[in-house]
């Protein structure tokens, strides 16, 4: 299908312009016209330096008569523009000052607090009830599992009760780390999670990372190449490693039996840290690269089952609140792609 053509757009304050300059000059045109009718009979003259000077005193002041009107003309719809972008990026605590002379203005204001108001408090009771809600799970969850690795451990006697065991902790797990995520996803956004910081070495927690995920690894004889600085680090050793066991966990799923994951970690010339995951996986399609670190989306239907989505998001989402960034790039050089987290330099 053909993309439709583009309309071209005039800013406002060309229009505006442009408007009061057809004004202007269907004026002069009328007067020209006038003098030349009744010229004579009124006594008037009209010879080109007259239209000349006309035209330019008429220009003059139809420009500055412009400059003032859409001044005053424009800066509330300005104003109003840049805090409906603030609301747009999830910031609702923006007010305006509904002191205007125009009255318009004043109720638009009024209408636009009003609204910001309410959307805040909306997101207060979603993000309470969104918190409330995976804190009221975890607990039969974490009861449901423990019964269930209490019953694996008995040693079912037929291979059917085995097999349901496993798959009830499976899954269990599976909800568990869900409702994990959830929760520590909006305790992020509510900033109501307690930061505490301590200085540790971060090439030794990636390794820690990286021996947690064993068991995945190995089953598919994944070629690990680690090159790690060795980096005393200050921050929220909880929060990062998360970030660590998300990035790393993801290059082994994506990767390809017998495949390859680099994790690098680097101190760069700014002393900003630089940590990178690559993998030789499918990559990231193009179309998904802008949405891979929205929650909930996942792009490769073969893997579905084996997350929720919320992985990258999480990490995102903590080094948004740490002050650091994630981003991802398909690899040049071959298959998959590469994560590369900037941790700032303290
Ligand atoms: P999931 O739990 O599904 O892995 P994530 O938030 O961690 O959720 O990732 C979101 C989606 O991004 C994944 O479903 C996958 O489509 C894509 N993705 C993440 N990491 C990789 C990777 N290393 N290679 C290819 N695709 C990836």
């Amino acid at each position: 299908m053909n993309p439709k053509p583009k309309k071209a757009r005039l800013n406002l304050r060309i229009y505006f312009t442009l408007i009061v300059l057809a004004e202007i000059s269907a004026l002069l045109i009328v007067t020209s016209l006038m003098v030349s009718l009744f010229g004579d009979e009124a006594e008037l003259t009209i010879t080109l330096p007259t239209i000349i000077f006309m035209l330019v005193a008429s220009l003059f002041i139809g420009y500055t008569a412009n400059f003032l009107l859409s001044r005053a003309f424009f800066r509330p719809i300005t104003r109003l523009g840049s805090a409906m972008q603030k609301v747009a990026k999830g910031d609702f605590s923006v007010r305006l000052d509904t002191e205007s002379r125009i009255r318009e203005i004043q109720n638009l204001y009024t209408d636009f607090n009003i609204m910001a108001k309410e959307l805040g408090a909306t997101e207060i009771i979603q993000n309470d009830f969104v918190s409330n809600v995976s804190h009221e799970f975890k607990t039969p969850i974490n009861a449901i599992q423990g019964y269930a690795t209490l019953l694996q451990q008995m040693n079912p006697e037929n291979e059917t009760d085995a097999e349901c065991v496993r798959k009830i902790l499976l899954n269990t797990t599976r909800l568990s780390d869900l409702v994990g995520n959830i929760l520590l996803l909006s305790k992020l956004d509510n900033s109501s999670l307690e930061l505490s910081e301590s200085e540790y070495r971060l090439d030794e927690q990636i390794r820690l990372s990286i021996v947690l995920l064993e068991e995945r690894w190995s089953a598919k004889e994944i070629d690990l190449d680690v090159d790690l600085d060795e980096i005393v680090y200050r921050g929220s050793e909880k929060l990062l490693a998360h970030v660590f066991s998300n990035l790393i966990g993801n290059a082994v799923k994506f990767s390809p039996q017998r495949g390859t994951v680099r994790v690098l970690l680097r101190k760069g010339n700014g002393g900003d840290i630089i940590f990178s995951v690559s993998d030789d996986g499918p990559g990231i399609p193009e179309h998904a690269m802008e949405h891979v670190f929205d929650r909930f989306y996942q792009t490769d239907s073969s893997h579905k089952a084996e997350g929720n989505g919320l992985g990258l998001a999480l990490v995102k989402q903590i080094l948004t609140v740490i002050g650091g960034t994630v981003d991802v790039t398909n690899n040049a050089d071959g298959p998959g792609c590469t994560f590369r987290v900037l941790l700032p330099n303290r």
